[in-house]
């Protein structure tokens, strides 16, 4: 039976196209879900430009998604039709089986049984990322959702990806109580990141952003100092900042080569300083080249990890969580909410970065 439904896909690049595709029925340890709400991501933003490093086209976006479940499998024992869930990797890849050795012991990446609940193809080439978020169902294994507290809205919980993501990479830089911090960026991951390490207790925030409505937001969610990167010397003005010191770690959520080399410079400056440079941002140029002596002289470290592989139970758990209890205030930055139909507007618009345009949802 199944479902049968439009989803918009990109096959060349800045464009969606709309494809009549299909769901099966969810197999014994699976579940149907339709979405509700889908963050539009910044790894989303590569897929659309076709210049994602790991989902060449054609390619689904949205891995960002809080729906209902509507069908499960028949050995599904943790949902039931009807529950608000928060979908973790959707269309990411094989589903794990649960069940085998690996499955068991905690590595479910190495499952001796992965199974493809559905692929879908255009042109003969397989759609990556399907079914995703952007359109109006997905399937997935039950240990792939978690359920969302009463008092979180859809809204809320579909930034939780990668709100999982920039806890797990705050705890991995060693943040803590006292320290001092840049960010690198003031969109979706830089404002995550922000709450993320205050609530480590980062003493001192600084976040550097071009665009003026993203500074203002990082203002509002409690940065102590913006600094405009187009407008003056960002690593002069973190010098000032922090008394000619550097900070303990910086977070990259760039993405793009200059930025980092920014982010090297404002490490601790003394010999032995061992900041943490955290590299979160997608590079479409890869190929960076920074001076090495400087990192080791100041005994550097670099922290790098890609959203997706670092999912971790705990993590999304702990989103949800303080979600849930009111210490993250991820409403304020979801600026727009738009139907599927409007994708490509939303993508621009974000791409752009115009009409004040930071949370983007996909709504359902
Ligand atoms: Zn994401
Ligand atoms: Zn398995």
């Amino acid at each position: 039976m199944g479902v049968k439904f439009k989803s918009p896909i990109v096959v060349e690049p800045d464009a969606f196209t709309w494809f009549d595709v299909e769901l099966p029925d969810p197999g014994p340890y699976e579940v149907l879900f339709r979405n509700r709400a889908c963050l539009i991501c910044g790894s989303d933003l590569h897929v659309y430009k076709g210049l994602h490093p790991f989902a060449p086209l054609p390619a689904c976006c949205g891995h960002e998604v809080a729906a209902d479940v509507v069908a499960v499998g028949s050995k599904v024992a943790s949902l039931q039709i009807g529950d608000r869930v928060y979908v973790a990797g959707t269309g990411a890849g094989p589903i794990p089986c649960g069940h085998c050795r690996n499955c068991v012991r905690g590595n479910p990446r190495q499952c001796l049984n992965p199974h493809v609940p559905t692929s879908f193809e255009v042109g003969g080439r397989r759609v990556a990322r399907f079914p995703s978020g952007y359109g109006e169902y997905t399937i997935g294994h039950e240990g792939y959702a978690y359920k969302i507290p009463d008092n979180v809205s859809y809204f809320e919980a579909a930034v939780t990806t990668d709100m999982a993501y920039v806890i797990g990479v705050v705890q991995r830089s060693g943040a803590t109580i006292g320290d001092t911090a840049v960010i690198l960026g003031a969109g979706p991951i830089g404002l995550r990141t922000l709450e993320a390490a205050r609530l480590a207790g980062i003493s001192q925030l600084i976040v550097s952003e071009p665009v003026d409505y993203r500074r203002a937001m990082a203002k509002e969610l409690g940065a102590d100092a913006v600094v405009n990167p187009r407008e003056e010397d960002a690593v002069d003005r973190v010098m000032k900042l922090t008394d000619g010191a550097g900070v303990d770690v910086v977070y990259d959520t760039a993405g793009a080569g200059q930025a980092t080399k920014q982010g090297l410079a404002m490490l601790k400056t003394k010999i032995g300083g061992a900041g943490t440079l955290c590299l979160m941002g997608l590079y479409e140029r890869p190929d960076l080249t920074f001076n090495a002596s400087d990192l080791m002289r100041k005994a550097g470290k670099i922290v790098a990890e890609w959203g997706i592989a670092t999912n971790r139970r705990k993590n999304v758990e702990d989103a949800l969580m303080l979600m849930g209890q009111g210490r993250l205030h991820v409403l304020k930055w979801i600026t727009h909410k738009l139907p599927e139909r409007r994708a490509d507007e939303a993508m621009r618009m974000l791409i752009e970065k115009k009409d004040g345009a930071i949370g983007v949802e996909i709504i359902h």
